[in-house]
């Protein structure tokens, strides 16, 4: 019986053997009851059967075959409805094999494809979003503004003199200075705001709802924070970084707004950095 069970093709074989021999089975109990034989009462009786087996045969074929159509919809469906994902084998017949592993292939896609796009918007050494989803989160977050005018703006830092600091210390220090101060980065960050490893050691964060004065606020704190960081061998106050910060103007772009926080991040260079400075309006 469960060797029935788990074939679809004896499934099938089964129900066209007991539905082509209704009219037999019919006649065989009509003779067995005692009833007297007429050529319309036999008649009659195998039309009868015959209508009976054929829909008995078509239903359980339907029956048999609708979880494959529920598959085969799941299945063009994807990705836009991931309802494949919860669909349960309805049976234990070749069909239910092949949605189980539909169903765990997919799973699987699922897993990778989150994977892969995680790998490829974050920065692995501090954890931060990356350039690219720095790019992407941008329209999101301004699309998300309460109001079109509603203020943005944009801290872009650099560490100062970071390449001495890899000459001195070597390369893994280097890197354990880049993992703290993303720390420091996620340290300041409010919920919603977006904050990216630019690349190097540049770092740029995006404050929603934060006019200029108030990024600057934010700025000096994370430039505060940045000095106080000790990462060993290091001495205390080594860890400097220089600030430009920026609103964005209503239809500004990305782009302007980082050239505009670029060029203020090089006049803190130039101021001897360590500062934050004001872009231009
Ligand atoms: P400035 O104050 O003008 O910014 O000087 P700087 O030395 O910080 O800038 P520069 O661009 O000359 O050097 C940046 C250095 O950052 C050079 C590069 O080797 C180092 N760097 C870039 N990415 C990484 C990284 O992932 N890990 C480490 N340890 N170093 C990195
Ligand atoms: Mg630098
Ligand atoms: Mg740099």
């Amino acid at each position: 019986m469960t060797k029935i069970k788990s074939s679809f093709v004896a499934k099938t074989f089964l129900v066209c053997f007991v539905s082509v021999h209704v009219p037999l089975i019919a006649l065989v109990a009509y003779l067995s009851m005692g009833f007297q034989l007429s050529t319309l009462s036999v008649f009659l009786l195998i039309l009868v059967a015959t209508l009976v087996g054929t829909s008995l045969c078509l239903f359980a074929i339907w029956r048999l075959i609708r979880p494959l159509n529920l598959l085969a919809d799941a299945m063009k469906r994807y990705p836009e409805d991931k309802g494949i994902l919860k669909m349960y084998p309805a049976s234990p017949d070749e069909i239910g094999t092949v949605t189980d592993i539909a169903r765990s292939m997919l799973l699987q896609v699922e897993t990778l494809t989150k994977q892969l796009k995680h790998q490829a918007t974050t920065d692995f050494l501090t954890g931060l979003g990356n350039r690219r989803a720095l790019m992407e989160q941008m329209p999101i977050i301004r699309a998300k503004a309460a109001r079109p005018e509603e203020a943005v703006s944009l801290i872009l830092f650099d560490l100062d003199h970071f390449k001495r600091i890899n000459d001195e210390y070597g390369h893994d220090a280097g890197d354990n200075v880049l993992m703290a101060i993303g720390e420091a980065v996620k340290d300041h960050l409010r919920p919603y705001d977006y904050a990216a490893r630019m690349g190097g050691e540049e770092f740029c964060i995006v404050l929603p709802g934060a006019d200029l004065a108030a990024a600057e606020t934010v700025a000096e704190r994370l430039r505060h924070a940045v000095e106080s960081r000790v990462v060993e061998p290091l001495p205390k106050g080594r860890i400097t970084g220089s600030f430009g910060v920026a609103q964005a103007r209503p239809t500004e772009r990305l782009q302007e707004l980082l050239l505009r926080a670029d060029a203020a991040l090089y006049s803190a260079k130039d101021q001897g950095r360590n500062v934050v400075v004001r872009a231009q309006p």
